[in-house]
């Protein structure tokens, strides 16, 4: 059995069964991480001997294990804080910070038996789109090195593309699930706003902020949900949404789900063969019964100035806890309180941090309030109405989920005004406070992994874990690995005929 090539399902059916132990799984992921994270740059800190400790550990339950993914080795983002491990956001100011605590999903992973390496790279407080703004460097994508993984959760999905690990858990404020996932060709969703606790999560954004998963599929996927869902008393804003077990749910049919093409998504700016990628999978799911509808969506222009002005502000009050008193790094040399903060947060914090401060601060000054953060908010209602009109319409949306395949290192953040209009069809879906799913539906000319997105309505998790277990039941676009030949030929040849072969 080569255990790379299994989901996290079904590596945890093996170590249930018995015929893969544990801790063979914690090693084969640490061998993993050992020969690629050089090159790749996806760990911040590497818990290995912990990693081995517990699988030992959990080796004599692993036979009446509950949760189906007991002893799966995976890894958690650096802004989700994990007791006595380093926890730091990517951020020079947090240091060595190791939490008093674990993040209330952290403790029932835990509860589930899994097995965590680490904790995973990404932008600096999850600002970002090309994991390029750590202050530990870059991520690389393992499709191409000289290429992003995509942002903020870019250790994350490298991760789990690189086969280290079989899964993550990651945090999506705009996006930073789904658009490293579809750059890197794995699964990944940002769950419906309150479906997962965030007590733990080092907030960005509070009000957009979701933890959820990335995974082989979606069927992976939908069993990390399990674990992680679920009203959480020190979240008020989280919320039981009677998912029942969502894994049980995943049938593939989609007899009589209508999916709608929102048109004011597929015009200028979009990549054509993203374009064409993205359109072959209504194909799919209509040949699987489902109907697909187009329809308007006419607030497009609106969500990337929105977006970045709620973000923005409520990143500038967020982060105005890191002052060098209460946690991490302090500047070594400083005169009295004030310059004591002033400069701990001059150098503890990146520049992109530092820009998104000085826009929310700006946003949220007396004089611009109304015009601009005042003014975001009545967009972000329109545009929840905008989705909740198309939901009359159709059970689920498709999108892409990024305009390109992922850009070289070092283009994006040159031109951050384009690196911020890419995030155009993943942001409106936390404005609404939506579920949103990415799954690898393609391969550009170059090799490089396209996404999918699949939009629902509040709590429609089920039927849209269920749409894309369906597609990938007839395809076989998330079972590629980097490394290996992508068949171009093949690929175009699918295409045509609206898929390719599982
Ligand atoms: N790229 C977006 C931003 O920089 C989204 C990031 C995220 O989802 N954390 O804000």
């Amino acid at each position: 059995m080569v255990l790379r090539e299994l989901t996290a399902l079904e590596l945890g059916a093996a170590i249930k069964k018995g015929e893969v132990s544990v801790k063979e799984a914690a090693q084969a992921a640490l061998d993993s991480l050992s020969a690629q994270d050089k090159a790749l740059n996806a760990f911040i800190t590497v818990t290995g001997e912990q990693a081995l400790d517990r699988a030992e550990k959990l080796q004599d339950g692993a036979k009446d294990a509950q949760s189906p993914l007991y002893g799966v080795p995976m890894a958690i983002k650096d802004n989700i804080c994990t007791r006595g491990v380093k926890t730091s956001c990517a951020s020079k100011i947090l240091g060595d910070f190791a939490p008093p605590y674990d993040a209330t999903v952290a403790g029932k992973l835990a509860n589930a038996g899994a097995v965590s390496l680490g904790k995973l790279n990404m932008d600096e407080f999850a600002m970002g789109s090309t994991s390029e703004t750590s202050f530990y460097g870059p991520v690389k994508n393992p499709w191409a090195l000289d290429r992003v993984p995509g942002g903020s959760s870019g250790g994350a999905a490298a991760a789990v593309a690189a086969g280290i690990g079989w899964y993550a858990i990651g945090s999506d404020t705009g996006g930073s699930i789904r658009q490293p996932a579809s750059y890197c060709g794995v699964t990944g969703m940002k769950p419906t706003y309150g479906t997962v606790s965030r007590y733990g999560l080092i907030a960005y954004a509070s009000s957009l902020d979701q933890i959820g998963p990335l995974g082989r599929d979606a069927a992976d996927c939908a069993a990390i949900l399990d674990v992680l869902q679920g009203r959480d008393p020190k979240d008020g804003t989280s919320l039981d949404g009677q998912y029942g077990t969502l894994l049980n749910g995943l049938t593939g049919d989609v007899r009589g789900l209508k999916i709608g093409l929102p048109v004011d998504c597929y015009g200028d700016g979009l990549d054509e063969e993203v374009k064409a990628a993205v359109l072959a999978v209504a194909d799919v799911l209509k040949a699987r019964g489902a109907e697909v509808v187009e329809l308007p969506f006419p607030v497009m222009e609106y969500v990337v100035p929105a977006y970045y002005i709620i973000a923005a502000a409520e990143a500038s009050s967020n982060l105005s806890r890191f002052d060098g008193v209460k946690y991490g790094w302090r500047a070594q040399e400083y005169e009295g309180l004030h310059d004591l903060y002033c400069k701990t947060r001059t150098q503890g914090f990146g520049s992109e941090v530092k820009q998104r401060i000085l826009l929310g601060t700006f946003a949220l000054s007396s004089g611009y309030y109304d015009a601009y953060y005042r003014k975001a908010l009545q967009v972000k209602a329109v545009i929840k109405d905008a989705f909740d009109k198309a939901f009359q319409q159709c059970g689920l949306l498709l999108t892409p989920v990024a305009p390109t395949t992922a850009p070289k290192l070092g283009e994006s953040l040159c031109d951050p005004l384009q690196m911020y209009l890419s995030d155009v069809y993943t942001v409106p879906v936390n404005l609404a406070g939506l579920p949103g799913l990415s799954m690898p539906c393609g391969f550009d000319s170059k090799g490089l992994p396209i996404g999918a997105q699949l939009i629902g309505p509040h709590f429609g998790e089920g039927t849209l874990l269920n749409a894309a277990h369906g597609f990938q039941s007839d395809t076989g676009y998330h079972k590629r690995r980097p490394g290996e030949n992508v068949r171009r030929d093949a690929h175009r040849a699918s295409l045509q005929k609206g898929g390719e072969p599982a």
